[in-house]
This record gives C-alpha cells, structure tokens and sequence, in this order.
C-alpha cells in the first residue's frame, strides 16, 4: 500500500499494476487467464503451454477482484494530493493497451445511457481524488485558489501530435506549445477555469469526456489514439493575489494532473538493463519519448544529462511533474487474457523500467 510512504517523495515514479477481470467476450471464447497476482506486490505469468512462469514486482498489483476504492487506496493518491497542495507537481497516468482498462481506472465506465447516471461505487481515481482534494482544502481552512484545464493530445495529424482544448467554449482547434521562463511549457489560449465546488468540477470532467467519447464515435476510436491530460491547479491565495503574468495564465502552486495516455500496442519495449528503448510507430512517438525521459531521470548515471522532454508535446506538458518538483504514479493495466499476452508483456516491461 503506497499509502504509508514517508513524508516526501522519495521515488519519484512509483508504479501500480491493475489487472481488469476477463471481460464477457473474453469468457465467450474460452480465453485462458494467464496471469495471477502473489502476494500484493508480486505478479505471476503463466505462459500457455507450458514453460516457466514469469515474475513482475510493483508498487501494488492489483487483480480483477477488486474495486475502484480497492485502486484507490493501494495508489496512495491522497500522499499525491497532500503534496500537491504543499505546492508539487503531481501526475497518475495510466499506461496500457487499448481496452485494458485505463480509462475505466481513471474515470470509471462510461455511462450505459442517455440520463443514466454512472453509480459512485464505479467512480474511478479521479473523481474520488477530486472529492477527497474539495474535503481536504475544506478541512484545512486553508485559502485556496483551484483552477482546472483539461485538453487532449492527437497523434493522428502529425507527429509532433496535435492540442485540443476539451473545455474550449467554441468548437475546440488546434492550440500551440510554448515555453518560456516563468510558466515552463504551456499551451497558449488553453481554456482554464476556476472551480470552487465538487459538483463543479465534475461538469467540468463530464464536459470533457462527452467530448473525446463523441469524437472517439466520428473517428474511429481516435480516443485510443490520443492522450487525455486533467490538471488541477493549487494556488494558495498569497501567490493568486500577484498580478498574472499573461491573462488566463493559472497562479503558481502545486498541481494535480491525471492523464489518460493513448493505447500502447504496437509498442515494443527491448533493451539492456535499466534502459528503456521502445520502438514506435509515429501513433506513439510521445510514449516513446515518456519512457525515454523516465529512464534517463532513472538513470544515477545520467542524473546531470540532458532530458528531452521538447522530444514530444505529451513530455512537455508532463516535464515539470517528470523532473524537478514532481511525482509521479504510473497505473499500469493489463488484460489477463493469453490472447493479449504480447501486448501484457510489453506494458509489464515499460512499467518494470519505469520504476
Ligand atoms: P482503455 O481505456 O484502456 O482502452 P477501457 O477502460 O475502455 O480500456 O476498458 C475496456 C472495457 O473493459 C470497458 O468496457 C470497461 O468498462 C471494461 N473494464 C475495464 N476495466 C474494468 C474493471 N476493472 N472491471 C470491470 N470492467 C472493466
Ligand atoms: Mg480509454
């Protein structure tokens, strides 16, 4: 349980396996589960047909028996929370092929219908991080400013991938990258906006992901092609009273970022030991540059050299959470079905470098 980490962080990626439960079709064609979990840290794979099994070990592995509270708590996202409003930049992504639950983990099944409300059992980290984070700055009577934005990266018009606003008040259009002294990397005229209540910032969530599931629909499941990045925005009212920099420009403070990354498959992680070298196609250009930058920030060795986060838009946007003041949660998710099996074994692979 990453819960019960000390004070600081003292990794700065921590990673969690979730195993989903074989899905319905699955079962229908009389797919083998290949993989179990032993203990809590540890996850055994069964190859078919024999041979040994193999042994991944994690932060947590958690199996299809449990539940998103069960996520939850083992992800230790509430030591994530606490040091974002003591002013880190924290990031969960999920990482994972496409329909191995990283979207289910991080903000719960989509609806079943028209008006047919998800039940708050189902709810995924984000909406429990987001609800425990409003009690939280309720609790301390702390004077706190929150803001959110919530954007997605494409991958499909070039390679360096493409910004859209989610929560764009007109049609959203593409939005550049800049960089500059203060701020960092940024997306210039991004849509961000001040929440002061849960319900709040649920529309917002909602508003967001009505808009990648209606163009995932016109797009042929352009959302498994595309990453997804929620940030919260935690100033403390001292800072927000400075005059911003530019209009619309967040106060400084700590952040809370959740980001739904694209489908990992086709993504092969090989190389020696302590160093990820992922091939790609150019779909998934920035989950190569990530793993890139995560073993080079991993590296002792190569602690002082240079990191390339302006290799892709998604490190950009993810450089300050990588490095300097970041931590960082990795919720890895696997199907455990032996038709998947290739795929399994090239997330296990990424997220065993990555930690
Ligand atoms: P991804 O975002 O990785 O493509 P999804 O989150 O959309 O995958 O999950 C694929 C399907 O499996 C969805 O129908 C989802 O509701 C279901 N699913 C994923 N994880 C679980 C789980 N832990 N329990 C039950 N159903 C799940
Ligand atoms: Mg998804």
């Amino acid at each position: 349980n990453l819960e019960q980490g000390p004070e600081g962080p003292e990794t700065p990626i921590q990673v969690v396996l979730r195993v989903r439960p074989m899905s319905a079709a699955e079962l229908r064609r009389g797919e083998q589960s290949v993989l179990h979990c032993s203990g809590t840290r540890t996850l055994q794979v069964s190859p078919p047909g024999g041979g040994p099994d193999v042994a991944f070990r994690f932060g947590a592995v958690l199996d299809g028996a449990r539940t998103q509270e069960d996520v939850f708590r083992a992800c230790g996202v509430r030591r994530l929370g606490d040091l974002a409003l003591r002013g880190f930049s924290c990031t969960v992504f999920a990482f994972g092929q496409t329909g191995s639950g990283k979207t289910y983990t991080l903000t719960g099944p989509p609806p079943q219908g028209e008006g047919v409300p998800v039940p708050p059992s189902l709810a995924g980290i984000t909406q429990r991080t987001f609800a425990w984070l409003l009690d939280r700055v309720q609790h301390l009577g702390a004077p706190v400013t929150l803001h959110a934005s919530y954007l997605e990266i494409y991958n499909e018009q070039n390679r360096w991938g493409t910004v859209r606003d989610l929560l764009s008040l007109g049609a959203p259009r593409p939005l550049p990258v800049r960089w500059n002294k203060t701020r960092g990397f940024y997306v210039e005229h991004l849509r961000v906006v001040e929440f002061g209540s849960l319900g709040a910032l649920m529309e917002l969530l909602q508003m967001g992901l009505s808009r990648r599931r209606s163009s995932a629909h016109t797009m042929n499941q352009a959302s498994s092609r595309s990453h997804a990045l929620l940030t919260i925005y935690i100033s403390h009212q001292t800072v927000s009273q400075m005059p911003p920099v530019d209009p619309g420009e967040p106060p400084a403070g700590g952040k809370l970022c959740f980001v739904d990354l694209a489908g990992s498959e086709k993504v092969a992680a090989t190389g020696s030991r302590g160093e990820l070298v992922i091939e790609a196609n150019s779909i998934n250009r920035s989950l190569l540059a990530l793993g890139h930058c995560i073993s080079l920030l991993l590296d002792p060795q190569r602690k002082q050299n240079h990191i390339p986060f302006r290799d892709s838009k998604l490190t950009k946007l993810l450089a300050d959470s990588l490095g300097g003041r970041g931590v960082t949660l990795m919720v890895a998710c696997v199907s455990p079905s032996a038709q998947c099996l290739p795929e399994t074994l090239s997330t296990l692979r990424y997220a065993s470098r990555a930690q």
